[in-house]
């Protein structure tokens, strides 16, 4: 099946909105609770369930974007990509950081946030691998670029987003810390420097960062950067308003 841009976007909207739902509602019964280790234990398998689920979906429908992608650019029938494996043990890693919290007599909400967030990174995860594993093993893309379709963007993302289709490196590709919770950004393939999903919004970006850090270098540079995002957020909220 074909897969726009925005019908790709949709899809991956729905799937986290749908795996959000699922974490809350395991999760919430237990909020008043003290967990033991062992239900915490079970508790995290149940939720790696959701999530690998989920992550299978995003993958299948990254794949179908890809393809779509591809067979607009080539006659050729798209290359294999394996859907990336999932572990329990690193599902359980990404959710340390909230144990203390979701273990605790009165979890705040916040936390039970929190850990639907990261449950929806993880699964998205699954859709940027796919796009990102099969940008890399193949010699006839530039790269993959970062988009995000649903703006207005953090400056993290969009600093990420005005460096273009750059990435194409196992390397980079395999950082986790590329994507933080509730980032809405997708993992585009790059065929061509002139056209790809997103070209403005780069432009943009980096019409944007050259502007903001011009004099400034290193950290300070991506401070400037963030300020000026915020200031244009801001400034896009008066003018909606
Ligand atoms: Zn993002």
């Amino acid at each position: 099946m074909a897969l726009t841009m925005n019908q790709y976007s949709n899809k991956q909207a729905g799937i986290v909105r749908r795996l959000a739902r699922a974490i809350l509602k395991l999760l919430s019964p237990f909020r008043a609770q003290t967990l033991t280790d062992q239900q915490y234990t079970v508790l995290i398998g149940q939720m790696y369930d959701l999530v690998d689920d989920a992550r299978r979906e995003s993958a299948k429908a990254a794949r179908e974007f890809f393809d779509s992608q591809w067979n607009a650019e080539f006659d050729q029938d798209p290359p294999d990509v394996d859907l990336p494996a999932y572990r329990t043990e690193w599902f359980e890693a990404a959710m340390q950081p909230l144990k203390p919290q979701l273990t605790s007599r009165n979890s705040p909400r916040d936390a039970i946030h929190r850990a639907s967030q990261i449950a929806t990174k993880e699964a998205e995860n699954g859709g940027r691998r796919t796009v990102i594993r099969a940008v890399d093993d193949n010699s006839r893309l530039i790269g993959w670029a970062r988009y995000d379709p649903e703006p207005p963007t953090c400056g993290f993302c969009l600093m990420l987003i005005s460096r273009g289709p750059v990435y194409k490196t196992r390397r980079t590709a395999g950082d986790q810390q590329l994507w933080h919770p509730g980032c809405t950004c997708k993992a585009v393939p790059v065929f061509s420097r002139d056209q790809w999903e997103g070209r403005d919004q780069y432009l943009d970006a980096d019409r944007l960062w050259r502007e903001a850090t011009r004099g400034w270098s290193g950290k300070n540079a991506i401070n400037a950067f963030r300020r000026a995002v915020e200031d244009k957020h801001r400034r896009d909220l008066s003018v909606a308003a």
